[in-house]
């Protein structure tokens, strides 16, 4: 009996300790499993003094990961110790098993684990749909509450950071995202976009080697600020984003001179007619982007930067 109960122990908890496996009831739709702690005591979760003072026990019905299409409830015996340090605030405490129930969890570790990776793969209304065919139907509402429940991940600090602003309302608040450039993983967001935040959260990774950023003057003062050991780079999607922009508005101020030139152009014969078009015709759009962009035989001048 007792190679029975460790056998299936090993089957059903095998990542969980000093638990006994008593009985096991299989009906149509429900596995139902009595077990209990095998310890003498358990620690005080305030002081965690040793205690092996019962003061009571009661059973609790944690909803675990159905197993061949049946709903699987444990029936978990746990006690209730007393706690011996007389300077401790919590007089009583219950058992908790690492890896099997947490304190007022209604759910075991491994089905909170999967209902958390379903809530990270799908977010609320698929994930929900989605524990549904599980057989462990959850509410969206839990779904997502599992997911904000998971502790914050502790990416490594990037050597080559990126800052960027962010918009929660477009025009009113802005915040800041920090990029890992090396890993193209985003890794903090900020409230706002002030110099100081950026400083602060800056100033706690000194292992930082390159900032890239945009010209925003709290971004510079922010990284100076910070990180002064760091190198302060622009990053490529701005540089060509403003030489674009520059381009295009010192093309924009040529178009006269196109204009001029444009009869000489054979490839061009039909574009008076083209051109009486209503301005809100799509051929007029057209006609105007392909002036700004033919060549220009003339001297276009030496387009600025500017910064944003
Ligand atoms: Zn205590």
């Amino acid at each position: 009996m007792d190679d029975l109960a460790a056998r299936l122990k090993d089957l059903l908890f095998p990542s969980v300790a000093n638990v006994v496996v008593l009985s096991l009831d299989v009906n149509i739709a429900t596995v139902r499993v009595d077990v209990r702690c095998t310890t003498a005591g358990a620690s005080c979760p305030l002081c965690e003094t040793w205690s092996e003072r019962v003061h009571g026990s009661y059973l609790r019905f944690p909803a675990d990961v159905p197993s061949g299409g049946r709903i699987v409830v444990l029936r978990l015996r746990v006690r209730r110790f007393t706690c011996p340090n007389a300077s401790c605030g919590q007089r009583t405490f219950v058992e908790q098993r690492p890896g099997l129930t947490r304190h007022h969890g209604q759910r075991t570790e491994r089905l909170r684990s999967t209902l958390s990776d379903i809530g990270l793969a799908l977010a609320g209304r698929a994930g929900a749909r989605m524990t549904r065919e599980l057989g462990v139907g959850v509410s969206r509402s839990t779904v997502l509450r599992l997911v904000d429940a998971l502790p914050e991940p502790d990416p490594p600090a990037p050597r080559v950071v990126g800052v960027d602003e962010y918009a929660t309302r477009k025009g009113r608040h802005y915040g800041t995202v920090l990029v890992d450039v090396e890993s193209r993983r985003p890794v903090d967001l900020l409230p706002d976009r002030e110099a100081a935040s950026l400083a602060a959260w800056l100033a706690k990774r000194p292992g930082i080697e390159v900032v890239c950023r945009d010209r925003a003057p709290f971004f510079a003062e922010g990284a100076t600020a910070g990180a002064p050991q760091a190198v302060q780079v622009a990053d490529r999607w701005h540089l060509w984003h403003n030489l674009s922009e520059a381009a295009e508005r010192s093309v924009s101020q040529h178009r006269r001179c196109l204009r001029v030139l444009a009869p000489t152009d054979p490839q061009t014969e039909a574009e008076p007619a083209l051109a009486a078009e209503p301005a809100t015709s799509p051929w007029m759009t057209s006609n105007r982007f392909a002036d700004r962009t033919r060549t220009c035989p003339v001297d276009l001048g030496r387009p600025t930067v500017t910064p944003r």
